[in-house]
């Protein structure tokens, strides 16, 4: 049985990586999904690829950093299904620098996608959750949360905000049967990490301080955001899942 069946879902920043397999799990186990991304195309392609495996998805070009996008994006959600079980805040940025560099107009591209956009989704998105009487909302922090590197305190603090405000959602909307939870991914393979990812040293010294000495893939962020977004959950919120290898388990 799909445990997914039923249920409307919407993942923002869909179309590639970590959102584009979330979108597709969440597709194999029966959801109709909204998959969203400031790229559309982007968005087309990771809804086309679930229409063809048998699923349903929309796709719908939606900055999370825009409050008019986001406002469209819900109301095309009300149109057609007027209610929303799942919500994934998934949409990130990264802007390396040493913090002492950072500019300020940087810091906050950083903090309007990743912190504003969540924030925003979270809020806007309430009445739809609300609605299918037992809503699911999971945001995507980082093993940043909780440990430093250089060059990503920027990153880091917005991802530190978003675990917290995952705790207090969780406790806000326990009223209204709405759960909230934080996935916190180690370093996987998509178009974020590329760039560093391709340095051997680099990469190899990841896999070195990772326990079971290989990155993540988008897959296994997935299934943990699938943990949370179906009933195996159901008396589960406030919660956050490292999947990461170990990562942030290790002295
Ligand atoms: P990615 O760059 O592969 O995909 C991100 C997607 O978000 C892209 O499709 C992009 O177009 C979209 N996006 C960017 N800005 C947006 C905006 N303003 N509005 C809507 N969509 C927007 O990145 P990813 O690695 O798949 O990252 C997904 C999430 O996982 C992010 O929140 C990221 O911080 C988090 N994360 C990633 C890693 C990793 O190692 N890849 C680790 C920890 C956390």
């Amino acid at each position: 049985m799909a445990r997914l069946a039923g249920r409307v879902a919407l993942v923002t920043g869909a179309g590639n990586g970590i959102g584009r397999a979330i979108a597709e799990v969440f597709g194999a186990e029966g959801a109709h999904v909204y998959v969203t991304d400031v790229d559309g195309a982007a968005a087309e392609v990771s809804a086309q690829g679930i229409t063809t495996a048998g699923g349903a998805a929309t796709a719908l070009t939606a900055d999370v950093s825009r409050g008019q996008d986001v406002t469209q994006m819900f109301r095309t959600v009300a149109g057609a299904h007027n209610r929303l079980h799942i919500i994934v805040n998934n949409a990130g940025i990264n802007v390396r620098s040493d913090f002492r560099h950072l500019t300020d107009a940087d810091w906050v591209r950083i903090r309007e996608v990743n912190l504003d956009g969540v924030i925003r989704v979270a809020r806007d998105g309430f009445e739809l959750l609300r609605l299918s009487g037992a809503g699911s909302l999971i945001n995507v922090a980082s093993v940043m949360t909780h440990r430093g590197m250089r060059q990503l305190a920027g990153y880091s603090a917005t991802k530190g905000a978003v675990a917290a405000l995952t705790r207090a959602l969780a406790v806000e909307y326990a009223a209204f049967n709405i759960r909230v939870n934080t996935v916190a991914p180690g370093f996987v393979e998509t178009g974020l990490t590329e760039r560093v990812l391709r340095n051997p040293m680099f990469n190899k010294a990841l896999i070195d301080r990772t326990p079971m000495r290989r990155l993540g893939t988008p897959v296994d962020i997935a299934r943990a955001a699938l943990f949370f977004a179906s009933d195996d959950s159901g008396f589960v919120t406030g919660a956050e899942l490292a999947v990461d290898g170990g990562m942030t388990a290790q002295l």
